[in-house]
């Protein structure tokens, strides 16, 4: 029998990759604390932590036993009519970590599902209160998901041409920069004259757009759109799938802000990496426009591994490695070299837009070629990384270390020496 890489191409075809030109897929088979080990033995620090999901570390043994240990007793219940431990567990610890207003919890599988069914809420919202509203508001990089609602409140993009025409009309704002502030505000406040009573909600990824290349913006004008929006009790939805569970340098993004949002959405980090878990949290107000004697205003939507009683165990045990490991001094630590390595970064020549928020630093690697997702100079950095054992995966020309919270300072180090000898 060959090799992992070879038997791969027979059958499977991978997410986000050009099949003809990729060349073969790396075999995993071990992953151990921030590593990831290949079939033929070489280590690779995963400074990208899996695509943003691992938070404790690979394969960490209190949530594989935690996971095991629920496997044994209850592995999937229908979560229409039925409810279980892991669920409940997980939603007394999680709840209270969240800004005060959010009070229920509504469970899927992924980020995309976790973003579908918080605009759905916002919407039946208007719908059951016999007054629909049909437009959303989002800022013109974002990326919320691959789903076609999720892919709607997406920049118009790369990822979206092939289907822009399916998607429905979104009003987008100027994502917020360091100096146009009060343009984005006017354009918030321009779409809420034209479209009197039509908007239903406003979704942005709080600080941080990820998927567009780790843009930054300031709490500020996050604070000032979400006032407008609450004025015209437009539902403010956090995408914290990103962001949540210590990206930024807090918890959660949210935690920045001064006004909280109606409705968030989490995944990635929320099962520590392990399990397919998405969640979305809305407030008392947004959960009551359901109830109702009438089933015509039930919320429609759930997935067949809604509520997973191994996610949910996953995501309890998660949480509780948070506590016995204290992560948030860790993540305090990282946010502290990152600034270290961005003040070592200044005048550096083929680089620049030096930044970094919380655990995440990102680059812009200075190039003569156009900018973009497909740009040529980041197959060439994603190849110089594995070369040396190191799993970074930029987006274009942008380069961005997100890594486990378990990842040592050397080899955080490491990682930094090489991105500096680039
Ligand atoms: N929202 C944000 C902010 C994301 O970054 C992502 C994924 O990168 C998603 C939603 C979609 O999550 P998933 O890939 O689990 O569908």
């Amino acid at each position: 029998m060959s090799n992992l890489s070879q038997r791969d191409s027979k059958y499977i075809w991978h997410p986000y990759t050009q099949m003809q030109t990729a060349g073969l897929p790396i075999g995993i088979v071990k992953g151990e604390g921030s590593y990831l080990f290949d079939e033929n033995g070489k280590r690779y620090i995963d400074a990208v932590s899996s695509w943003w999901v691992n938070i404790h570390g690979h394969a960490h043994p209190y949530i594989a036993n935690a996971i095991a240990a629920q496997a044994k007793e209850l592995e999937q219940v229908i979560f229409a009519g039925f409810t279980h431990e892991p669920a409940i567990k997980f939603a007394e610890k999680f709840m209270p970590l969240l800004p005060r207003n959010q009070q229920k919890l509504f469970l899927s599988d992924n980020g995309s599902t976790a973003v579908e069914a918080a605009i759905k809420m916002a919407l039946q919202f208007f719908f059951n209160h016999q007054k629909p509203r049909t437009k959303i508001i989002a800022f013109r990089d974002a990326y919320h998901g691959d789903t076609f609602g999720s892919m709607s409140v997406s920049a118009r993009g790369i990822f979206t041409q092939p289907f822009n025409q399916l998607l429905f009309d979104v009003l987008f704002i100027d994502t917020p920069t360091a100096t146009n502030h009060s343009t984005v505000v006017t354009q918030f406040q321009q779409h809420i004259t034209e479209h009197e009573n039509e908007i239903a909600a406003f979704i942005f990824e709080p600080l941080i757009l990820g998927s567009a290349g780790m843009l930054m913006y300031d709490a500020v004008v996050l604070n000032q759109l979400m006032t407008v929006a609450k004025d015209h009790n437009i539902f403010c939805i956090a995408d914290e799938v990103m962001t949540g569970f210590g990206r930024t340098g807090k918890l959660f993004a949210c935690e920045y802000l001064s006004v909280s949002p109606d409705i968030m959405c989490f995944s990635k980090g929320i099962t520590g990496g392990f399990m397919a878990l998405g969640a979305t949290t809305c407030t008392n107000q947004i959960y009551e426009a359901f109830l109702s004697n009438e089933k015509a205003k039930m919320f429609f939507h759930g997935h067949s591994y809604t509520g997973n009683p191994l996610a949910c165990a996953a995501a309890y045990a998660s949480l509780e490695v948070w506590e016995q490991e204290n992560t948030l001094q860790k993540v305090k630590e990282i946010s502290k070299l990152n600034l270290e390595f961005a003040v070592r970064l200044q005048g550096k020549k083929n680089i620049e837009n030096v930044r970094a928020l919380g655990t995440i630093i990102a680059l812009d690697v200075i190039t003569s070629e156009q900018k973009g997702y497909t740009n040529s100079i980041r197959d060439k950095l994603y190849s110089y990384f594995i070369e040396k054992g190191i799993l970074l995966r930029p987006l274009g020309n942008t380069l961005y270390v997100l890594p486990p919270y378990c990842i040592s300072e050397a080899d955080l180090n490491f990682v930094f020496d090489a991105i500096e000898t680039l």
